[in-house]
């Protein structure tokens, strides 16, 4: 997708260091930490809401979802953390490109 921030970093034409990749997804460090320790978990395939969702971008989440399950310990999340995905305006999204929010590191205050 064409002006993606995030399409362009896994395209790789924004550099930004991958703390995990595989075929389906990437994790950074979030630019602008909200926690001690702040990742985004990026899908490789652009979409935007959940309300597009269809069997593959669910296929696509599980994978996700799965990976951040085996990986968390060794972002040194193995204490808890939270897991946030924004959703338009009032949800604060500002990269309309679907992405997985995991903030730890220390414990976050209630919201
Ligand atoms: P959201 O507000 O849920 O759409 O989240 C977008 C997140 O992307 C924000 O927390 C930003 O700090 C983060 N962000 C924006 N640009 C970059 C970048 N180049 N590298 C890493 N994180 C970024
Ligand atoms: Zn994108």
């Amino acid at each position: 997708m064409e002006n993606c921030i995030f399409c362009k970093i896994v395209a790789g034409d924004i550099p930004s260091p991958r703390l995990y990749e595989d075929d389906k997804m990437i994790v950074i460090r979030d630019i602008e930490p909200k926690a001690k320790l702040h990742y985004l978990c990026i899908p490789k395939t652009h979409f935007a809401l959940l309300s597009e969702m269809d069997g593959e971008r669910a296929e696509l989440l599980k994978h996700c979802f799965e990976r951040i399950a085996e990986i968390h310990s060794s972002l040194g999340l193995e204490e808890g953390y939270r897991v946030i995905i924004n959703q338009g305006e009032n949800g604060g999204q500002t990269v309309p490109h679907l992405h997985i929010h995991l903030l730890g590191g220390e414990p976050l205050k209630d919201f």
